[in-house]
């Protein structure tokens, strides 16, 4: 067979960035990424859209690599000129980084879809894999703490993640509707796997989009999940303790829980091979590996099991 492989990857921000350059480098596999606007938000008036800027930056090659996200080469001087005006400037927003919001916001104002504005800003920016959008409506993660309800940048960046995570709701994910796009990416691909992205902050504003989840369960593709988790922690990030407060396991097998029977396979670390048979006993096969992904071996050799579970018919040995 001469055409590539249809991979189509739902995906966060830093983790999902992580997996989707995994594939990117394979060069039998055509990628196509859904990914989070649950984190977006308004800053200084411009709309900002973290998750799919990782991702853009990542795959483009831009991409701040120490801190695995914003662009590398960045300065802080329109924001603290904001500063000295006396703006809010919790949310770092670098210079160069501010084009793109610009860009976006600009365009937005216009009139242009979010998915198109998106995809030509990858396009722009020289990454060849597509990147769409779940949704062209507007879906907001919004946090419940002690505190009250907080927006997600509230939460994660002014706040650190610290407060516990009482509850947490998608605004506008009941009257969105999934993109064409998106709904043809899941429908056509042949293989569909969701990242080792947080599931409740990142995975599930996408999956809540109505038609999504329904597209993944009667697509021909089969679905396998990488866990973001090993030996019940997050690399970076608070999924073990979200998990935890709002009553999942913080382990692999809470996340695999999460998704369900929408799962075929389940990639566990090897510390976690434990966990195998309780994932079996939910229907889901589980593939023991080194899922930590930090290099760009590491990346395309886990993406390459990973097509090789997921396309292969006969079980696989733990
Ligand atoms: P965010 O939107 O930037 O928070 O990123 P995601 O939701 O896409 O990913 C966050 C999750 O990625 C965290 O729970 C991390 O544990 C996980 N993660 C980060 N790096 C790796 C890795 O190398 N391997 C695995 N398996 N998970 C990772
Ligand atoms: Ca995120």
């Amino acid at each position: 067979m001469s055409a590539r492989t249809k991979v189509t990857l739902l995906a966060g921000g830093v983790g999902g960035a992580r997996m989707a350059e995994g594939f990117a480098g394979l060069d039998d596999v055509a990628l196509t990424i859904i990914g989070n606007v649950g984190d977006d938000d308004v800053f200084h008036g411009l709309w900002v859209s973290p998750d799919i800027d990782t991702m853009t930056y990542t795959l483009s090659g831009l991409i701040n690599r120490t801190q695995g996200w914003g662009l590398s080469d960045e300065g802080d001087r329109a924001l603290s000129t904001l500063r000295t005006l006396g703006a809010d400037t919790w949310m770092f927003l670098g210079d160069r980084d501010f084009g793109v919001h610009i860009y976006r916001t600009e365009r937005l104002r216009r009139g242009d879809r979010r998915s198109d504005i998106a995809a030509d800003i990858a396009t722009q920016l020289g990454v060849t894999s597509r990147i769409l959008l779940p949704t062209d409506d507007r879906v907001q993660t919004r946090v419940h703490t002690d505190a009250g309800w907080l927006s997600f940048q509230e939460y994660f960046v002014r706040d650190r993640s610290r407060p516990d995570v009482r509850g947490l709701r998608y605004d506008g994910i009941t009257e969105a509707r999934a993109t064409a796009e998106a709904i043809a990416a899941l429908a056509t691909a042949d293989l569909i796997v969701i990242a080792p992205s947080n599931p409740l902050l990142s995975i599930a504003p996408i999956l809540g989009v109505d038609g999504i989840q329904a597209t993944i369960r009667s697509a021909a593709a089969p679905v396998v999940g990488i866990s973001p988790l090993i030996g019940g922690k997050a690399l970076k990030g608070p999924a073990d303790r979200v998990l935890t407060s709002l009553g999942h396991r913080p382990d692999a097998l809470g996340v695999a829980s999460i998704y369900g029977d929408m799962l075929d396979a389940f990639f566990v670390d090897h510390t976690d091979a434990g966990l195998g048979s309780e994932l079996a006993r939910l229907g889901i096969r589980p593939v023991v590996s080194d899922i930590l992904i930090a290099e760009p071996a590491a990346k395309a050799r886990l993406a390459r099991e990973i097509l090789r579970a997921g396309l292969s018919t006969e079980a696989q040995p733990l």
